[in-house]
């Protein structure tokens, strides 16, 4: 539920409202506003009336949160979270491209993916180190010394670095590289996971699964936002449908639905959602007219010498012409890149 301070109300009355909550049981997470101040209160119920709770001085009114996501929830927060990692501000008017090559294959692949994607005006660097690949024989990634040369190319451009996780046990090894964390697909639902990568403390890519609902993915985000992490993008990128034209089906659609239903930026990934560098720039320029936050795409030095998926890897020079085409439906939509 969230309980809805009076403009009025005092400091002390705030956190008596939190205390007596957290007595209860009750998980609190205030949101001071520019007008109110708002409780979002998770837990039982039944161990309060909301009555007695309205009769709290500098209680205006108490509302229940009908989704099952309550942090996630635009019901709880109505402003946009943005997430912020090193001057780059995620979910603002600002569209934030992370680009870069699929797995982290050697010191002069990344780098040179660093310097290009930064020049066509990527600000953030992506790049696995622990690959979650389908087949046990595919090249699995270069675990520490890929996030060793990760650290490297951070150095050397600057760009803040984004690494996606797959198990609980790695999760402080790549968190003291990444500056955001991600959390792929296949793992979406991987509750400790999830869970081990919240309390790491630092921003969290949370992909949605293959074959996930709207609502699961965004129940996914709530097991991060209930470690206290509020540091949450969220990133569409395809899903299974019928169709095989495509190695996914990207659903654009889940861009206003998330923003109807959530306040945290979201994502969208068009080289898994298409599985092929051709359908790239189309349905990268779609998502930003979809109002997406941002877009996460796979560049490659030479793509067909990709160890991992190079079909979908766009090349510097295409990248380059990609985010020249992105200004002005940037514009079109009141955002700059
Ligand atoms: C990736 O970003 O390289 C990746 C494996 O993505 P996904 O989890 O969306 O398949
Ligand atoms: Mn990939």
């Amino acid at each position: 539920m969230i309980v809805v301070m009076h403009p009025q109300a005092t400091p002390e009355q705030i956190k008596n409202v939190e205390e007596r909550l957290t007595e209860l049981g009750f998980k609190t997470h205030p949101i001071y506003g520019q007008e109110k101040t708002v409780i979002g209160a998770i837990g039982d119920k039944k161990s309060l009336s909301s009555e007695a709770l309205v009769t709290f001085p500098g209680v205006e009114k108490v509302v229940p949160i009908l989704k099952p996501y309550k942090l996630v929830s635009k019901e709880l927060k109505q402003t946009k979270t943005t997430v912020r990692v090193g001057t780059v501000e995620i979910g603002s008017d600002e569209i934030v491209v992370m680009a870069g090559p699929c797995a982290v294959e050697s010191v002069e692949q990344l780098i040179s993916s660093a310097h290009r994607v930064k020049e066509a005006g990527a600000k953030i660097l992506r790049g696995g180190a622990f690959k979650p690949r389908t087949s046990p024989y595919a090249f699995q990634g270069l675990e520490e010394e890929g996030l060793k040369m990760l650290s490297q190319a951070k150095e050397e451009t600057g760009l803040p670095i984004v690494t996606e996780v797959v198990d609980p046990r790695d999760v402080g090894l790549v968190a003291q590289y990444a500056d955001i964390i991600q959390i792929g697909a296949r793992n979406m639902q991987n509750f400790r996971l999830l869970q081990e990568a919240g309390m790491a403390g630092k921003p969290i890519l949370l992909k949605r699964g293959l074959s996930s609902t709207i609502e699961e993915w965004l129940m996914a985000a709530e097991y991060i936002m209930d470690t206290g992490n509020e540091q949450v993008i969220l990133c569409e990128r395809g899903i299974r449908t019928f169709e095989t034209a495509t190695r996914n089906t990207l659903d654009l659609s889940a861009v206003p639905v998330v923003q109807e239903n959530s306040h945290l930026p979201v994502l969208v990934d068009p080289s898994h959602g298409t599985g092929s560098w051709k359908y790239v720039a189309s349905m990268a320029k779609a998502a930003l007219a979809a109002g997406a936050d941002g877009l996460l795409i796979e560049v490659h030095p030479e793509p067909s010498r990709a160890l991992c998926d190079g079909p979908q890897s766009l090349n510097p020079d295409k990248f380059k012409d990609l985010m020249e085409k992105l200004k002005p439906i940037a514009q079109a939509v009141g955002k700059r890149i």
